[in-house]
Parts: C-alpha cells; sequence; structure tokens
C-alpha cells in the first residue's frame, strides 16, 4: 500500500488528468501528494468512513478552505476481503465550469458569427438581386419620358435577365412605332397636300375666269371633281386602315357562296377592265362549297386586287381561280400587267408605297389598296404572297381559313 513508486505513478496520472488522486491507507494517513492533500496529513476522516460503509461514493466535495468545488469519485481498497484505504479521485468542477462557460462563449461567438454572415449573405444576394431591377426601373422611368435610346446591358440568363430583354425589345418597338408613325404622318400630309393644291389651284382659277373656253371650264371642273372624290377615299381608305390596325373592326361572319362572291366583284370591274384591253376571267373548282367567313371583308380584299390588276394591266388577261383545301380557301389573281421588280416586291405591302407614282395617281390608286388587303387578310386570320416578273404578269394569292 505504501509502494512509493506506485504512489508516484498515481500522482503523476493527477498530473496528466488535471485531477486530484488521494490514496489513503486505512488510519486515514494521505499517501499521495497532491494540492488538496499533502502526503502524511490526515484524510477527512468523514470521507474515509463513509467509503469503508458504501465501498464507492460518487458526489460533489467542497473544500472548506478554497470553497473550491469538485466532483469526487471514492473506492474503498481491500486485500483479502479487508478494508486497506481508499482511493479517491477529485475532478475540479470549477475547469469543468470553465470549459461550460468557454463552450457557452464560443455558441454565442458562433451564433453572432453566422447571424452576421446571414445578414452579409442576405444584404449581398438582395443587392444583387435589386440593382438590376432598380436600372431598370431608371430605363423604364426614361423610356417613359420619351428617351428610347437605352440598352440594358450584362443581361443575365435568368427571368431577370428576360425582364432586360423585354424592356430593350420594348424600346426597340417603341421607336419602330415612333419613326413609323412620322413616316406615316409625313406620307399622309403629302397625300393630302396634292389633292388639296390642285383643287386649290383649279378653283382660283375658274374663280378668276382664267379659261378660253367653256370645254376648258368643264375640265378644269372635271378635275375638281376627281380630286374631290380622290380626297373622299383616302380619307375612308386611311380610317379603314387605322380601325384595322387597332383591331377595331368587328367580323360578320356569314355563309358566303364564293362563286357568286367572286362573280359579283368581277361585274363590278369589268366595267372599268373594258375600257382597256383586259378581259376578266373565273375559274372556280367544281361543286365549290359555301363558306363560313365576312364576306364584305372577303368582297374588299377582291375588289381593291382586281382593280389593282385592272389599273396595271394594258392589255391580256386577269385570270381569278378559287379552291377549297381541307380547311382553306385559296383565291388567286393573275394578270398579264407590267408586274413589279423583285427589288420592290418587299414593300409593297406598305403604306403609300408605290413602285410607279404617277401610273397610281393618274389610275385614281391612293397607294394604301394593298395595305388595306394585307390587314384585312391578317384580320380574317389569313396569309397573302406575291409573285411578279416585270414585263410578263403578277400573282397574288390569299389563303385564308374557313369553316364549311
Ligand atoms: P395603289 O393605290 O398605288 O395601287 P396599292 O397599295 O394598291 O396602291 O399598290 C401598291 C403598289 O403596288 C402600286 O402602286 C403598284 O406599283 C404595285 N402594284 C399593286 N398591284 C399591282 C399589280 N397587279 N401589278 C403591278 N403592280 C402592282
Amino acid at each position: 500500500m505504501d509502494n512509493q513508486n506506485e504512489m508516484k505513478i498515481y500522482e503523476e496520472l493527477a498530473n496528466h488528468t488535471k485531477t486530484e488522486i488521494v490514496i489513503v491507507n486505512k488510519d486515514g494517513t494521505v499517501l499521495t501528494s497532491s494540492k488538496l492533500y499533502k502526503k502524511g496529513t490526515n484524510f477527512d476522516s468523514e470521507l474515509l468512513s463513509e467509503i469503508q460503509k458504501k465501498n464507492k461514493i460518487h458526489k460533489t466535495y467542497v473544500d472548506a478552505e478554497t470553497k473550491e468545488y469538485y466532483f469526487l469519485s471514492g473506492r474503498s481498497i481491500e486485500l483479502n476481503e479487508k478494508k486497506q484505504g481508499g482511493a479517491f479521485v477529485f475532478a475540479s468542477l470549477d475547469s469543468i465550469h470553465d470549459s461550460i462557460h468557454k463552450v457557452k462563449n464560443y455558441l454565442i461567438l458562433s451564433i453572432v458569427v453566422a447571424l452576421l454572415l446571414a445578414a452579409g449573405f442576405t444584404y449581398f444576394v438582395s443587392r444583387k438581386l435589386s440593382k438590376p431591377l432598380i436600372d431598370m426601373e431608371i430605363v423604364t422611368r426614361k423610356i417613359a419620358k420619351g428617351d428610347l435610346n437605352i440598352n440594358i446591358k450584362k443581361l443575365s440568363n435568368d427571368e431577370i435577365g428576360s425582364l432586360a430583354q423585354a424592356i430593350n425589345d420594348l424600346a426597340i418597338e417603341l421607336k419602330d412605332y415612333r419613326t413609323n408613325r412620322s413616316e406615316f404622318l409625313a406620307n399622309i400630309s403629302h397625300e393630302l397636300r396634292t389633292p388639296i393644291s390642285y383643287l386649290s389651284g383649279y378653283a382660283s382659277v375658274l374663280r378668276k375666269k382664267l379659261y378660253d373656253s367653256d370645254q376648258e371650264k368643264e375640265d378644269y371642273l372635271s378635275i375638281i371633281e376627281n380630286e374631290a372624290s380622290r380626297l373622299t377615299l383616302l380619307i375612308n381608305d386611311l380610317f379603314e386602315l387605322s380601325k384595322m390596325e387597332e383591331r377595331k373592326i368587328e367580323l360578320y361572319k356569314e355563309w358566303v357562296d364564293i362563286e357568286e362572291l367572286i362573280e359579283g366583284v368581277m361585274g363590278k370591274a369589268k366595267l372599268r377592265a373594258d375600257i382597256g384591253n383586259v378581259t376578266i376571267k373565273y375559274e372556280p373548282q367544281k361543286n365549290m362549297k359555301m363558306i363560313l367567313s365576312d364576306g364584305m371583308r372577303l368582297e374588299q380584299i377582291l375588289i381593291n386586287l382586281i382593280e389593282n390588276a385592272i389599273r396595271y394591266t394594258d392589255y391580256g388577261e386577269i385570270l381569278i381561280k378559287s379552291r377549297v383545301i381541307k380547311d382553306k380557301i385559296i383565291i388567286s389573281i393573275k394578270d398579264t400587267g407590267i408586274g413589279i421588280p423583285s427589288k420592290d416586291l418587299p414593300f409593297i405591302f406598305e403604306r403609300f408605297f408605290r413602285v410607279e407614282k404617277s401610273r397610281s395617281r393618274e389610275m385614281g390608286g391612293t397607294g394604301l389598296g394593298l395595305a388595306i388587303v394585307k390587314e384585312l387578310v391578317n384580320v380574317l386570320g389569313g396569309a397573302i404572297e406575291v409573285k411578279s416578273e416585270v414585263g410578263i404578269g403578277t400573282e397574288f394569292i390569299i389563303c385564308l381559313p374557313i369553316e364549311t
């Protein structure tokens, strides 16, 4: 029991485990040296008798001098069933408290750091998200004020990127619209100015009696009459076109006998065709069915196309064909007229575009006929196509959806 080396081992062990190990012999004399008990001193008699009774104890121990708290674990030492003393391990609760305190501090610190990181991350993400939105707001406000020279750069590949692209597209659209509108207004004023200058010029000639014969007077009066009706026609066409472009026209669907409709239009046009050397022919499909469509609009499309064919054909033939294929009706109007140069073909449906301005005017054209046709075909949900060769002729083909 009083083996010196063995006691040293306990002391070493105590040092390494940061505990106090106290070995006591059966008389209560301390055999190891520790902070709590010096070697050779007497051990707490109460604890010794308690261990001898219970064999082992686990409890909290308060050092009477230092008031330090320990967790005490003790065991009696027996040899040949005889109590020889006891071994006591005192683990300072202060160091445990210290550790708990440290852990608590670390925990608080890590919570604070985590909160700071989360706040920083949230700020970064929200800045990253809101910055492009703020940019877009600035740009849309510029657009609202009429500044259309904008372009949002750095487009990301997400919803924000596609929103920015939509704003860029909107600006381009508005720019196009603005250019179109000013071109259109310039065109209108030009188109109106010509007949008005004729009207005022010839009216003043008549008022000042600057004519030599009654025949000359009659000629001037008929010019005034013609220009006045051209003006009415132009205004009516413009009105129709703007209604169509704003999709303000309503469709009135009815059962239409397409053969009857085309023959009706031909009857009206023939009068004009007969003045020249042009014949109009119609080749309907056999057993042409009735179709459900807006007859008035269809008639207007055909009048414009047939009148154009007559206007731009000096001699030859205008051939009209119609056929129903599945749920579509295809009508073609082919003439043997002057044709349209291929460089002009992409523009002929534009308002006021004319290949030959003088011929169009001379023949009473407003320059809006094909623009109206194109809009009407659109309104009816169809498509129009043109094929032409200069000196050979022109063919317009319209394809419209129908219910039969
Ligand atoms: P316009 O009132 O001048 O006829 P449109 O819009 O009807 O106006 O036609 C635009 C232009 O397309 C015409 O000025 C003409 O140059 C050309 N065009 C239209 N139809 C024909 C055709 N059948 N043959 C040759 N040129 C045509």
